[in-house]
């Protein structure tokens, strides 16, 4: 079964820093590092090192190819990716204090004007079985995930970063909803614990993450596997990208689960956020 993903691309330009700037102040970094990122791409990364057929939907810039080399090279579909001469490609600025959360300042782009036809028309194959994976940080995340339910697909939704409208608007058209710990705790102030959705994915960082089936009552618990971490960027994407994989290639849910844990836990001993991903075969040996 195929996994569309509608999602953002973004160029990660990551600076490590003694400390964080403070207004006013100018501090010189220690390192630079460019590197493909955004939670789409990094999503669609992961999902096709698991092994899964990804169809990526999103837009970038007219420059930049060597973005689509790497998403080709990890084995994603990137024809439904549109190219858009007025727009830059999405990038952030990741800001890394060692011992600290990373700052990010996020320029969309291309990724907030994507063109609604070359969406819809992308999404044209899918069907019952497939899923639609989406994060929020494109446009036309409502009217996609719509589309795609109605043709019998599963939605599954990130929701980072966090906004409560943004939220509300796919809520109706969603399958599992997809949650660090903060998000799961700003969704259940906004909308209660009594989602209208078939399942509610929670990731919990070194604490491991759960699977919530809302509509058996069953939860499933996955710890964490204890390794070092260096840099815990988009690890909650390698974890969704890898649990989407599972399900599209008809896992249960705990041997989902198992595979996304171990997939992020060797995410985080290495540098980057979607050219650290691991494939199928490292995470089979990592288990082993
Ligand atoms: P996000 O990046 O969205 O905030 P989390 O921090 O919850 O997501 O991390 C997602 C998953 O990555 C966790 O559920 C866990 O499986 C794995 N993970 C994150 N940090 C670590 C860590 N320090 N050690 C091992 N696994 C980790």
């Amino acid at each position: 079964m195929t996994i569309y993903n509608l999602g953002s691309i973004n160029i990660d330009h990551v600076y490590r820093l003694a400390a964080l700037p403070q207004a006013g102040e100018t501090i010189h970094s220690q390192s630079y590092g460019q590197g493909l990122g955004g939670k789409g791409a990094n999503q669609s990364v992961a999902a096709a090192r698991a092994g899964a057929q990804v169809h990526h939907l999103g837009a970038m810039g007219t420059g930049d190819d060597w973005v689509l080399d790497r998403l080709r090279d990890a084995g994603v579909d990137t024809g439904g990716i549109a190219r858009l001469a007025d727009e830059a490609t999405g990038h952030a600025i990741i800001l890394v204090e060692q011992g600290a959360e990373n700052s990010i300042v996020l320029h969309p782009g291309a990724n907030g004007a994507l063109p609604a036809d070359r969406i819809a028309a992308g999404l044209r194959g899918i069907g019952p079985g497939d899923i639609l994976l989406m994060q929020n940080e494109t446009s036309l995340q409502a009217e996609t995930a719509a589309r795609a339910k109605a043709a019998g697909a599963r939605v599954i939704y990130s929701a980072a970063p966090f906004e409560i409208e943004a939220l509300r608007a796919v809520l109706p058209h969603i399958s599992i909803l997809a949650v660090n710990e903060g998000e799961a705790r700003q969704t259940f102030a906004a909308f209660g614990e009594d989602l209208p959705v078939e399942g509610l994915l929670i990731t919990r960082g070194a604490d491991g993450a759960e699977y919530r089936d809302l509509l058996s009552g069953k939860t499933t618990l996955q710890p964490a596997f204890k390794v070092e971490a260096v840099d815990t960027t988009g690890a909650g994407d390698c974890f969704a990208g890898w649990f989407a994989a599972g399900l599209a290639r008809g896992e249960d849910v705990a041997t989902a689960l198992r595979h996304a844990s171990a997939a992020a836990a060797l995410q985080v001993t290495r540098k980057g956020a979607g050219d650290a991903m691991p494939d199928r075969a490292e995470v089979l040996d990592f288990l082993n």
